[in-house]
């Protein structure tokens, strides 16, 4: 689904991805660790279009992600296949970005009325199901400042299945929330997974990585230092990098 090669990103001089390789086949879910300012969330920015590459490309579904090939030629997208390729990837944050004007309902309905330009009644019941599924049938018509951040969380995670998304990427959802609140958010992601869908996820939750995950890769300075199956990833790193994170973390 996704494949990254040689990917580098840079913010003026300084280098923030160095050539990221990575492949992502339909269902995986992949978990990403690593130390703060490693370019993990640039790298997430960077599959889902909020950053332009300066080396290297990404296929998403087998298309290129900024650029079309036409007559031969490469010509950079415009704004309306960039925002076609991104309707089909879903993005959850660490602070959870609900409109804070709208209630549950219409921030779950606002993107497919207005990108996909879908009926209202389709809409509504796709929001309705997806209410249900993250266990918040009871919220539609409350103002996201009356939720507890667990339960926002939740709304943000079914705003972005609402688009029926073909990639997830999660960018550290849970670290905003209280202690007691994670469990909620990981569980609706868990279910998320068994349902069979392709996910990316930045996180410092080694047990959901190890339980959950297909992948685990540790990213360091820009580079993927260690990618394997998580269990032998935490449980035995090869790369002194990854050892020494992990005594930290864990
Ligand atoms: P964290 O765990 O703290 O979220 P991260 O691995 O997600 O870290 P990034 O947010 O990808 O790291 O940032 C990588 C580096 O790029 C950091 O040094 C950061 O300061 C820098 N950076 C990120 N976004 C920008 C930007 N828009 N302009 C300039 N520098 C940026
Ligand atoms: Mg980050």
């Amino acid at each position: 689904v996704v494949e990254a090669r040689g990917v580098v990103k840079n913010f003026g001089a300084l280098n923030v991805l160095k050539g990221i390789d990575l492949t992502i086949a339909r269902g995986d879910v992949t978990c990403i660790i690593g130390p703060s300012g490693s370019g993990k969330s640039t790298f997430l920015r960077c599959i889902n279009q909020l950053e332009t590459l300066d080396g290297g490309y990404i296929l998403v579904e087998g298309e290129p992600i900024g650029v079309k090939v036409k007559n031969g030629r490469v010509h950079l997208q415009s704004n309306a296949e960039v925002a076609r390729s991104r309707a089909n990837i879903g993005m959850v944050f660490q602070s959870f970005n609900l409109f804070p004007h709208m209630t549950v309902l219409e921030n779950i309905c606002e993107a497919p009325l207005r990108v996909k330009k879908e009926s209202r009644s389709i809409v509504k019941n796709r929001a309705l199901k997806l209410l249900d599924r993250v266990g918040l049938s009871s919220k539609a018509g409350s103002y996201p400042a009356s939720l507890s951040g667990g339960q926002q969380q939740r709304v943000a995670i079914a705003r972005a299945l609402a688009m029926e998304p073909r990639l997830m990427l999660f960018d550290e959802p849970t670290s905003a929330l209280d202690p007691e609140l994670v469990g909620e958010v990981l569980d609706v992601m868990r279910g998320l997974a068994e349902g069979g869908m392709t996910m990316i996820v930045v996180t410092h939750e080694m047990g959901f990585a190890r339980e959950v995950g297909d992948h685990l890769i540790f990213m360091d300075d820009g580079y993927v230092v260690e990618h394997g199956n998580p269990r032998t990833v935490l449980e035995s790193p090869q790369h002194h990098r990854t050892q020494q994170f992990l005594a930290k973390v864990l």
